[in-house]
């Protein structure tokens, strides 16, 4: 398969590059941190001889979303998977004292950058009659907890908008699929708190997160169910973690 995987720099979708590659899959990673993609292929391609393709842009800009697809060579336009794993959550503050810039960079990265690359694959998909599209969600797009509120927002957008790519796709033979993680030791927190690691190791404080390899491992098997078998959703958390904010902590 040729799998066009976002947010491939760092955690879950770096995670999504190893499995993909130790199965022998092509790949086209994106990301904005150019070093570390150009680091991931070199590593991935000399350990399980594929072919991985690197895309280096910001997902929030449409015209950089666009040009960066247009830019592929016509063998890495078939793409099969598309795993729209790039997003965030910036601060953990109340509605009354959020910062605008948070807003913006959680609704533009996450709702509006899934969006572009969508249409432009989905286009690319489409005379294949074929192709599977697979949205990171959250749990944080099941339930809102308190101070999450834009970036539940927008992860609740994440949720609808792939039962709606579900059925806008059907006919096209492409199944979508939603995977919605509790907590995943990444660098989400510290990315969340403006890279204050100290801050984002205490959310994991006494507690076994998921890894990012848990999820891999999950978008993998769901990538690989027979043509007959779409998984539309699954919701996966740590076994000490019950909803967004009910954790046990020793
Ligand atoms: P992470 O370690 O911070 O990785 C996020 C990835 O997204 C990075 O590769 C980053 O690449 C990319 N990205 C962010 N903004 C981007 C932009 N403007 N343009 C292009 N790429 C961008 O976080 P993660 O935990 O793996 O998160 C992956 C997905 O899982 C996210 O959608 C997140 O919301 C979701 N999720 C995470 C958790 C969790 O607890 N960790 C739980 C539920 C859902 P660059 O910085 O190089 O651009």
């Amino acid at each position: 398969m040729l799998v066009l995987i976002t947010g491939a720099t760092a955690g879950i979708g770096k995670s999504c590059a190893e499995i993909f590659a130790a199965q022998g899959h092509h790949l086209i990673l994106c990301g904005r941190r150019k070093e570390r993609l150009d680091t991931i292929k070199t590593e991935l391609e000399k350990k399980h001889k594929v072919n991985i393709h690197t895309l280096s842009f910001d997902i929030q800009k449409q015209t950089e979303v666009q040009e960066a697809i247009h830019s592929l060579p016509a063998d890495l336009k078939n793409i099969d998977v598309l795993i729209n794993n790039a997003g965030l959550a910036a601060g953990l503050s109340s509605i009354q004292d959020g910062k605008l810039e948070h807003w913006e960079q959680m609704i533009d990265t996450n709702i509006k950058g899934l969006l572009y690359i969508t249409k432009h694959v989905a286009n690319l998909m489409i005379p294949n009659k074929r192709g599977h599209i697979i949205n990171l969600g959250s749990i944080a797009g099941k339930e809102v907890y308190a101070n999450g509120n834009v970036y539940c927002a927008t992860k609740h957008a994440v949720d609808a908008l792939n039962k709606a790519m579900r059925i806008d796709l059907l006919t096209h033979q492409i199944k979508v699929t939603a995977i919605h993680p509790g907590m995943v030791e990444t660098e989400f927190s510290i990315v969340r708190f403006d890279g204050d690691e100290e801050r984002a190791k205490k959310v994991y404080q006494g507690m076994q997160p998921l890894r990012p390899e848990d999820i891999a491992e999950t978008i993998y098997w769901a990538a690989t169910r027979p043509a007959h078998v779409n998984i539309n959703e699954l919701t996966i958390m740590p076994s000490v973690q019950a909803t967004a904010t009910q954790v046990i902590r020793h």
